[in-house]
């Protein structure tokens, strides 16, 4: 059974217009080099991991205030008995986002078609060229099943979403513009700033965010593109 390692019981932020409670799972693919959770990347032995039962107790107590409950990581989707967890979280009766960064499009076809997901939330890392891409990743990447699971989200009856951390450094504001370009037709596409505060590399400490205010802009030109 995957090990929970963090609970939040409620966040305005995760799950856009709701109110839910957050699941953290270990683990991931890719090694973003402004990730800041990446304590669960790499060491998540350092946490402990919380029972299942303890946190399903904690949920049914919520019932009354969440609207669901959002899967997040480290990359949720490595893990196999993944829909195992969402069944046992959906027989209380709750809505589950899964935030995703797009590399099994088979993990995200099988709970679309199960109809076990009611949002998803994918991290689109910059533009879809494999130099670029793996950039941000800070592994070299397949682009395969990154536009496989575009695919499928742009096709699929569930609520989702598109989301693209912008790095002064690694994302130049026409490579957000292009990005948005090459996922036109799709819902919704959400640009978040970068934090400095802790992340993977040490070096991208210095780097300064983008103005949120023109980040804001961008934001709205290429929401208009999709
Ligand atoms: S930012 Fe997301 S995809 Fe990138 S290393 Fe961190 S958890 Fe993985």
């Amino acid at each position: 059974m995957i090990e929970i390692k963090g609970f939040l019981e409620t966040s305005f932020l995760d799950w856009p217009g709701k109110l839910c409670s957050v699941l953290f799972l270990p683990h991931c693919n890719f090694r973003c080099p402004y990730c800041h959770n990446h304590a669960l990347v790499f060491h998540p032995e350092g946490y402990s991991t919380i029972p299942l039962e303890d946190i399903l107790d904690r949920l049914r107590s919520l019932k009354n205030w969440i609207d669901g409950v959002c899967l997040t990581g480290g990359e949720p989707t490595l893990h196999a008995d993944l829909p195992f967890l969402i069944r046992k979280i959906k027989r209380h009766g709750f809505l589950i986002k899964l935030d995703t960064n797009g590399s099994n499009p088979q993990m995200l076809e099988k709970l679309i078609k199960t109809r076990e997901i009611d949002s998803i939330s994918m991290d689109v890392k910059a533009p879809l060229d494999p130099f670029r891409y793996s950039r941000s990743t800070g592994l070299p990447v397949n682009l395969n099943p990154i536009l496989e699971s575009i695919k499928i989200l742009k096709e699929a009856e569930v609520e989702y979403e598109f989301r693209m951390t912008v790095v002064p450094g690694l994302h130049r504001e026409e490579d957000i513009k292009n990005l948005g370009e090459q996922l036109r037709v799709g819902r919704r596409f959400i640009l978040q700033n970068f934090n400095p505060e802790n992340p993977m590399d040490p070096s991208f400490k210095s780097i300064v965010p983008y103005d949120p205010k023109v980040l804001k802009e961008i934001e709205k030109e290429v929401q208009e593109m999709i």
